[in-house]
């Protein structure tokens, strides 16, 4: 570099603006490092994060009451002066911080606990808001609400009637968020550029970017921050949509090279053998990926059916339309146990048709590895059953046309990625064992076209569900003692304490103990999540040989388990897990057509949950209970806290922007229709976008 460019490079950094929106915010007027470290917990680091980062909620000052008239068990915000503030101790040793709030009508009290970092932050005279719900001990009180602190004389005396919520950040006010995204649009707005074609903007009356953003920050109305916000959602959304549909556009044009048409011979000896005819659903099911698999295009199928309502029966039938079309099919599943069981459970039948099919997992000897390896390149196996290991380790297949991946969530499609890029191109069949509401299946498959499979086999027993407090614990014991004592078995599962891996083995430990004293008469097992997967599948193997009575366990036992003699499960702490998982773990029980109890033991304290767990109690609908979960604690919880393929969303809101989605998408499908490269002149803000926000993810052949 020349001396010239460098003082040019640096005087452009001096500047501050060469990393455009991508600059730090901590070179943002009032910002520096520490508050940057506060802006950074919440997942904002850059310019663009900032403007982009979205109140959860307003508040409209002008319609807060009185202190006077708030009513214990209201809902509400109030405004006033701190009258006194400070520390008080406890008798249990534990501190909380009090502050006495007036306005001209009245005053009340707030306290928080386990928030020391407040008491040097209250000081009498200060302005305040405070929101939550109102409770009554000696007098009106709120108990760890949320507040603003209002400086004096500051802004807010003056501010606008409306004032942003921004997400829960301990440390930074709205007052410092509002000065930085002032700064930063002031520095950087002109850099923000309008990413939605006109005719959009018209068709659904959004404000242009500027103003969405101005309209969320500086509300002059609810309204007008509301549109303000759907503007930028459906932005987001649309967007993604728009990768899922340039995708699902690649996955048309790809072929397989020739077409699995079947020829029921094995298929038709399969129906004969099994002891059961195919539920309509089941035929339904069927007939949509035969169809598929006939196409010369690869078949990219997500097969969404509750727990119990037969997917594997369906996948059979798929992996045997291969095997009698020439190919041979694969279904890999999540765990070895869950491998060796289905394997298990279909050999003697597939044997019985004169199908080859083994099982192959990181527990197969040597010598039997290397046959089946030979056996698959050679074509005379048809069917394997495994876990990933199968498509990964120098696996080499004869010819594979079809692969079935029983599990849930993105992974399947992560796995046909690394199939791909082997060179193979099989037809993919991947099977959820969650009911997903509609608006997830669209985001996290959207590239992928949906079989749903609602209803069960006739015949089935649902299990019945009971929800009992603490108190009843001794009586449930003694059923459960009845119950083992004719054979049956039982699982206790707790839930599993992600925080803190020691927690959690404590937690486990303690019921396994527990159970032990309450049940000395009988055999108890305990799996656990810090266990290796070893050592846990050797204990459920105990299990399903009947050589355990009770299971005690986190919730690891939650995937497609199957221990036939099971009919009994208590549940403990059942308000700290969403329904989607209860209605899961549920689903482990009565799995022999017997009769099957499922026992929530609650907690009174945890009343707030108590509606949630009574509509569990009333449906065995898992489609219904996901969607309750979706409405109740967000799309986080079904899908578990762990990796799953959720799109990063800043503004978008999975449970409340519903329509948004479908317009989105839409939108979205359609534009990718009328020009799938876009690269029509009109689209040209659209290409950037998409290539500048998702670079990499989204495949456009002839752009660049
Ligand atoms: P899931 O969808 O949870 O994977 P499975 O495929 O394991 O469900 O099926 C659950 C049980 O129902 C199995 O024991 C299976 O043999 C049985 N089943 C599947 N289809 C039918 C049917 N049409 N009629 C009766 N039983 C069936
Ligand atoms: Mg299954």
């Amino acid at each position: 570099m020349t001396n010239r460019a460098k003082s040019e490079a640096r005087s452009q950094n001096a500047e501050g603006r060469s990393g455009g929106l991508d600059t730090r915010i901590q070179y943002l007027k009032g910002i520096g490092p520490k508050r940057a470290a506060l802006f950074a917990k919440v997942g904002v680091e850059t310019v663009g994060q900032l403007l982009f980062h979205v109140p959860v909620r307003y508040i409209d000052r002008s319609k807060t009451l009185p202190i006077r008239h708030i009513r214990p068990g209201d809902e509400v915000t109030v405004f006033g002066k701190v009258v006194t503030a400070g520390e008080r101790r406890m008798r249990n040793f534990r501190k909380m911080v009090a502050c006495v709030v007036g306005d001209s009508s009245g005053m009340v009290e707030a306290i928080w606990f386990n928030r020391p970092d407040l008491a040097e932050r209250f000081e009498a005279g200060q302005e305040l808001m405070l929101s939550g719900k109102v409770t009554e001990y000696r007098g009106k009180q709120f108990v760890n609400p949320s507040f603003e602190i209002l400086e004096p004389g500051g802004e807010f005396s003056r501010a606008n009637a409306i004032i942003p919520v921004y997400p829960l950040t301990e440390g930074l006010s709205v007052w410092t968020i509002r000065r930085a995204v002032s700064a930063a649009l002031e520095k950087y707005g002109d850099l923000v550029a309008e990413s939605l074609s006109r005719e959009i903007r018209q068709h659904y009356s959004f404000p242009d970017v500027m103003a969405a953003l101005e309209a969320i920050h500086f509300p002059t109305d609810v309204r007008s921050a509301e549109r303000g916000r759907s503007r930028l959602a459906y932005e987001e959304l649309f967007y993604f949509e728009l990768v899922l549909a340039l995708r699902r556009r690649q996955n048309a044009l790809e072929k397989k090279g020739s077409s699995l048409s079947g020829t029921g011979r094995l298929t038709g000896a399969f129906r004969q053998a099994l002891a059961f005819r195919l539920t309509a659903g089941q035929e339904r099911v069927v007939a949509e990926i035969v169809k598929d698999m006939a196409e010369e295009r690869c078949m990219n199928r997500l097969l969404q059916g509750d727990v119990g309502s037969g997917k594997t029966v369906v996948a059979l039938y798929a992996m045997l339309v291969a095997c009698e079309s020439g190919a041979q099919a694969a279904m890999m599943a999540p765990t070895e146990i869950l491998a060796s069981q289905h394997y298990a459970g279909w050999a003697k039948k597939l044997d019985s048709i004169g199908v080859s099919a083994r099982l192959l997992t990181g527990s197969t000897r040597p010598a039997e590895r290397r046959e089946i390896l030979s056996g698959l390149v050679s074509g005379a196996v048809q069917m394997i059953f495994g876990t990933h290991a199968l498509i990964e380790e120098g696996v080499k297949f004869a010819r594979l046309g079809l692969v079935v991946v029983d599990e849930q969530h993105r992974f399947g499609v992560l796995q046909r990625a690394a199939l791909l890029s082997k060179g193979l191109n099989p037809d993919f069949l991947v099977m959820t064992a969650t009911p997903i509401p509609r608006t997830l299946t669209l985001t996290l498959y959207g590239d992928l076209d949906v079989s749903l499979l609602k209803e069960k086999p006739e015949g089935r027993i649902p299990p019945v569900t009971r929800i009992v407090t603490e108190e009843k614990r001794a009586r449930v014991y003694e059923y459960i003692e009845q119950q083992l004592a004719k054979g049956e078995q039982a699982f206790v599962v707790c839930p599993l304490i992600e925080e803190s891996e020691k927690l959690d083995l404590a937690s486990a430990t303690k019921t396994f103990n527990e159970v032990c004293r309450a049940f000395p008469a009988r055999r108890a097992g305990l799996v656990h999540g810090r266990m290796k997967p070893e050592d846990r599948d050797k204990v459920m193997e105990r299990l399903r040989n009947r050589e355990l009575d009770i299971l005690v366990s986190t919730t690891v036992i939650e995937v497609g388990v199957d221990v036939p003699g099971a009919s009994i499960m208590l549940i403990e702490h059942p308000e700290r897990f969403g329904l989607a998982q209860l209605h899961q773990l549920r689903g482990r029980i009565g799995r022999a057509g017997q009769r099957s109890i499922c026992i929530l033991v609650t907690n009174p304290q945890a009343a707030e949950s108590s509606e949630r767990l009574a509509f569990f109690a009333s449906t065995t609908d898992g489609f219904a209970l996901a969607e309750k979960d979706m409405e109740t604690r967000g799309p986080g919880e079904i899908l578990g806290t762990r990796q799953h393929g959720l799109p990063d969303l800043r503004v978008a809101d999975l449970s409340r922007d519903r329509a948004l989605l479908d317009d989105a998408r839409k939108d979205a499908f359609r534009l990718i229709e009328i020009d799938p490269e876009l690269t029509r002149i009109e689209n040209e803000r659209v290409r950037k976008t998409l290539l500048s926000r998702y670079r990499g993810r989204a495949r456009l052949s002839r752009v660049g």
